[in-house]
C-alpha cells in the first residue's frame, strides 16, 4: 500500500494503477463504518484509494477542528487490512498553500439548510475539499456513507452541476449493536452520554413506525415525536425533521406512495458531543406496493 503526502506523488501513484479506482475520502479516526466503505469500494472497482485529511475549511471557528481525533498509525493499519491500494494523507499546507485564493462552490437551497444552517460555511468547505481531492485522485467511483445524508446530496448536486465524470455510490450506515451510528466523535461520549446517545436512533425508529406501521402522513406530528424521543434522552435538539429524500425540502404531507420514501434527519448535542443520523422511511412499503 502506498502512502503519499503530496499531490504530485498521489497523481504519480494513481497513473500507475491499471483499471478502475474507487475513492473513499475520510477525516481519519477510522472505524468499521469507514472499513465498510473501503470493502464496498473493492467490490465496485479494481483498486481503492483513501484520503485521510482533517479538513480545516469545513469546521466553524467554535468547532472541534483542533481536538478532532487523529490516529494516523491505526488508520493506516485499518486501510492496509481493508485491502486499500494507496492512501493520500496531506498536511494542511499541501492542500491549502498560502497562494490559494479560496475557491468557493455554493449550492443555494441545499448547503444552507439543516447542517448548513447550524454550521454556516460547512458545506462550502466540504465542496472545496471534495472537488480538490477528486481532481487529485482522479477516481471512477466515489464512496460515501449514508450517515452524512445531506453531504451525499450536496456532493451529488455539485458533481452533477459541474459535470464531473465520477459515479457516486452511497452505502448504508454502519451501527453499534444498540443502533448508534458509528462516528469518530463517539469516543468523546462519557458513559452516561453514551447510554443516552441511542436516543437518536430511537427517535428515527419512532418516525419509521409512525409512517410505515401507523400510516401517519402529517410530518409535524412525526417531527414532534422525534424531538420528544431525543429530549427524553437529554439531547439538546438541533433539528428533527422529515424531508424530501432528494431536495431535502419540507413536505406538506408524507406521501406513502412516494417511491423513494422520505428521509428523517436528526441532529443534537449531548454535552460537548454533537451527533447526527438519518433514516429513509416508507421506501420498502412503497416498493412492496408497486
Ligand atoms: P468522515 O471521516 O467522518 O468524514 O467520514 C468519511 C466517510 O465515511 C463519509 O462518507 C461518511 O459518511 C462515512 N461514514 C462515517 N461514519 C459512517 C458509518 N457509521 N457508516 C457508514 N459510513 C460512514
Amino acid at each position: 500500500m502506498w502512502i503519499a503526502t503530496t499531490i504530485q506523488e498521489t497523481r504519480k501513484q494513481r497513473q500507475a494503477l491499471a483499471g478502475s479506482v474507487a475513492f473513499v475520502p475520510t477525516m481519519g479516526a477510522l472505524h468499521d463504518g469507514h472499513a465498510w466503505l473501503m470493502r464496498a469500494g473493492r467490490q465496485l472497482a479494481d483498486h481503492v484509494v483513501v484520503s485521510i485529511f482533517v479538513n480545516p475549511t469545513q469546521f466553524g471557528p467554535n468547532e472541534d477542528f483542533a481536538r478532532y481525533p487523529r490516529t494516523i498509525n491505526d488508520d493506516l493499519q485499518l486501510c492496509e487490512k481493508a485491502g486499500v491500494a494507496g492512501v493520500f494523507c496531506p498536511e494542511v499546507e499541501e492542500m491549502y498553500p498560502p497562494q490559494d485564493v479560496g475557491c468557493r462552490i455554493s449550492l443555494p437551497g441545499l448547503d444552507d439548510i439543516l447542517e448548513g444552517k447550524i454550521r454556516p460555511g460547512h458545506f462550502t468547505g466540504v465542496c472545496r475539499v471534495v472537488a480538490k481531492l477528486l481532481n487529485i485522485v482522479g477516481p471512477d467511483i466515489a464512496c460515501w456513507g449514508q450517515k452524512d445524508y445531506q453531504q451525499c446530496r450536496v456532493v451529488d448536486a455539485m458533481m452533477r452541476d459541474l459535470a464531473m465524470p465520477i459515479r457516486n455510490v452511497v452505502l448504508p450506515t454502519v451501527r453499534e449493536p444498540d443502533g448508534l451510528a458509528m462516528s469518530s466523535r463517539n469516543r468523546y461520549l462519557d458513559a452516561e452520554n453514551r447510554r443516552h446517545a441511542t436516543g437518536l436512533y430511537k427517535a428515527l425508529g419512532v418516525a419509521k413506525a409512525m409512517v410505515e406501521q401507523d400510516g401517519q402522513t402529517d410530518p409535524q406530528i412525526v417531527e414532534d415525536a422525534m424531538r420528544q424521543a431525543m429530549e427524553a434522552h437529554h439531547f439538546a435538539v438541533d433539528y428533527a425533521v422529515i424531508r424530501h429524500p432528494l431536495t431535502l425540502t419540507p413536505l406538506d404531507s408524507i406521501e406513502p406512495r412516494l417511491t423513494r420514501g422520505v428521509v428523517a434527519l436528526a441532529a443534537g448535542r449531548l454535552g460537548p458531543v454533537r451527533l447526527i443520523d438519518n433514516m429513509i422511511l416508507g421506501r420498502e412499503t412503497a416498493k412492496q406496493e408497486e
